[in-house]
């Protein structure tokens, strides 16, 4: 069965050259970075290397101030709990209501161990009122932490604006941003528009390098205490013996998404566009999350109203389409997601929502296949919803009143 990935916000797949990158430090230059002896200098250099173009690529000004980690929630845990524990005077953080759970989760957990954590929310759009923001900034506060994008409906915050109104208020207080849906999609100049950013985080799989492994920009002098103790490696500041191939891919990684970055980004942009109007257009009473808010251009979360999107993402399947829901099935129980929630979509709207992702390797086919298939899907589960009148073709009275939220 033909396979059409539309979940690249989940992951994405690993680039031909990225595994061509990766596997000499699999094989001939397997060896401990940190070992003495001359067969070890490869792998020794394949980082130094890595940690050159991760610097580049972030306008870091110091190499040291870039660590790699597992992944991005572990560059996000470094960042929250050792910030915390290294400022133990400032009881305060700022967040959002559609963070990540890396960071959401995170932002909980300190607020169960007595930290005031504000949790800012977001308007049907999306977007987050400025207002708000600056209001919630306190003499206490000792870190902001807001992503760069949503990894739902793809909605962008100004960081650049956040992050400089922070440092206007108070200096010391830190700026955390999960780049993790941004890195290699939007520019990320550490130096110039993000200057005023502390702490990033990413991670390499949503950029076409494998899982496992990840990366936290740490501003030098950023009071930040470490999390991985033991070894020396990462100057003291992450240790474990460093994941020598899987730092070499997500440096490859980076160069090939800067390599053709704006014909690439047009193209995607281009593809998510015509399946965003193509459903629209084809299946009635359907809204776009995250409509009217600037937009990563690889995302389409819509909402289908009138059915699960559990089921829909079942039949999707069965298409051979994979995509994923705004619900998720935790415990055998349909947990909907916090960030359109927090967005105030109708909770029928939350329940049958679809994210769809495209990526370098999204083609025209693909999006095609999806334009055939989800109308179809959409129809099928329609004629089964007892909300849905399919002789009309239009919604009863009492399930217009559930769209409202009613
Ligand atoms: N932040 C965002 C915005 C994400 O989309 C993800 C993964 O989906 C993460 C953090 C966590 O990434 P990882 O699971 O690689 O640690």
């Amino acid at each position: 069965m033909r396979i059409v990935y539309l979940d690249n916000n989940a992951t994405t797949a690993v680039a031909p050259e990225v595994r061509e990158a990766m596997e000499a430090y699999f094989t001939a230059e397997y060896f401990n970075p940190s070992s003495a002896y001359d067969r070890a200098s490869p792998a020794a250099q394949a980082i130094k290397r890595a940690r050159e173009t991760v610097a580049r690529f972030l306008g870091a000004v110091e190499l040291s101030e870039i660590l790699f980690t597992s992944c991005a929630t572990e560059s996000l845990n470094t960042a929250l709990y050792g910030a915390v524990r290294a400022n133990p005077t400032r009881r305060h953080v700022i967040t959002t209501a559609v963070e990540h759970p890396a960071v959401y989760e995170v932002c909980k957990d300190l607020a169960r161990s007595g930290l005031d954590v504000t949790f800012l929310p977001v308007d049907r759009a999306g977007n987050l009122d400025l207002g708000a923001f600056i209001q919630a900034l306190r003499r206490d506060t000792l870190i902001v932490a807001i992503m760069h994008a949503n990894n739902e409906t793809g909605v962008i915050f100004p960081i650049e604006q956040l992050a400089r109104i922070t440092k206007e208020t108070d200096p010391a207080i830190l700026f955390l941003s999960d780049a993790t849906q941004t890195a290699g999609k939007l520019p990320l100049d550490l130096c110039g528009a993000l200057r005023h950013v502390d702490l990033l985080a990413f991670s390499g799989h949503k950029l076409h390098a494998p899982k496992g492994v990840g990366v936290l920009f740490m501003r030098r002098g950023a009071p930040v205490r470490p999390f991985m103790i033991g070894g020396h490696q990462e100057g003291g500041r992450r240790a474990g013996t460093e994941n020598v191939p899987y730092i070499a891919g997500l440096a490859r990684a980076v160069e090939l998404a800067q390599e053709d970055h704006d014909a690439v980004e047009a193209r995607i942009r281009q593809l998510r566009d015509r399946l965003e109007t193509g459903l629209l257009a084809s299946i009635p009473c359907v809204e776009v999350n995250g409509q009217g808010a600037p937009r990563l251009p690889n995302t389409c979360n819509i909402s289908v109203h009138f059915i699960e999107g559990e089921g829909m993402l079942y039949q999707l399947n069965e298409y051979g389409i994979c995509a994923s829901s705004g619900s998720a099935c935790t415990s055998g129980s349909l947990e909907p997601s916090h960030v359109l929630r927090a967005m105030q979509v109708p909770f029928t709207a939350v329940h049958g929502s679809v994210r769809l992702s495209l990526s370098r390797y999204t083609t025209d086919e693909d999006v095609a296949h999806a334009l055939e298939v989800f109308p179809r899907i959409v129809a099928n589960l329609r004629r089964l919803s007892p909300y849905w009148d399919s002789a009309h073709d239009r919604p009863r009275p009492e399930s217009e009143a559930m769209m409202r939220g009613t």
